[in-house]
């Protein structure tokens, strides 16, 4: 299985390096960098709040470039996003499906107001990164509030939880996809 890290905007070099080092240790997936990095199209962006709207986004993920057939596409997005019926999400992803996103702006110590800190940040994005990779796996959300897979409503309960999905869910990835 090959995860492809799509970047979108301005995404730091380094924090691609950090999710190809260490989402195979989750996952025994393996992960590549795309060469280039997208545009957000103005589209996506919600003209009120201006938000990404993340099922926007995945369709236009879908279509942007004819990705290839045996990746799954995880984008890391230098934005905000909301989904239906939510104030904003970290990510989303397709149950089973081959695309993902990250939105990375509220996972940054300094969008609470907070001062830099790149570690933590880093964390953060491993953390979504591995829930979504997890979700694109065929995982559903998990009650071990330790487990990557447990749902995360706010930054506080993502600091909370590990970046490792749990034995459990470890057990539950099909092989098919993993094949
Ligand atoms: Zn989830
Ligand atoms: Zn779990």
């Amino acid at each position: 299985m090959v995860v492809r890290l799509v970047p979108f905007g301005f995404i730091y070099y380094w924090i691609l390096e950090y999710l190809s080092e260490n989402l195979p240790k989750a996952y025994g997936v393996e992960v590549i960098i795309n060469r280039s990095s997208l545009t957000v199209p103005k589209f996506v962006y919600d003209s009120f709040s201006s938000q990404i709207m993340s099922e926007k986004f995945l369709d236009y993920l879908r279509v942007v470039d004819n990705w290839p057939r045996n990746e799954k596409i995880l984008a890391i997005v230098d934005g905000d996003a909301y989904a239906r019926g939510t104030n904003f999400v970290f990510g989303q992803a397709e149950v089973g499906g081959r695309f993902g996103a990250v939105f990375i702006a509220r996972l940054n110590p300094s969008f609470y107001g907070g001062s830099e800190n790149d570690g933590l940040f880093l964390l953060r994005i491993l953390k979504e990164a591995s829930h979504e990779l997890g979700h694109m796996l065929g995982l559903g959300h998990c009650d071990n509030a330790r487990c990557v897979m447990s749902f995360s409503n706010s930054i506080w309960e993502v600091d909370k939880k590990g970046w490792m999905p749990c034995d459990k869910c470890r057990r539950s990835i099909s092989l098919d996809s993993q094949a």
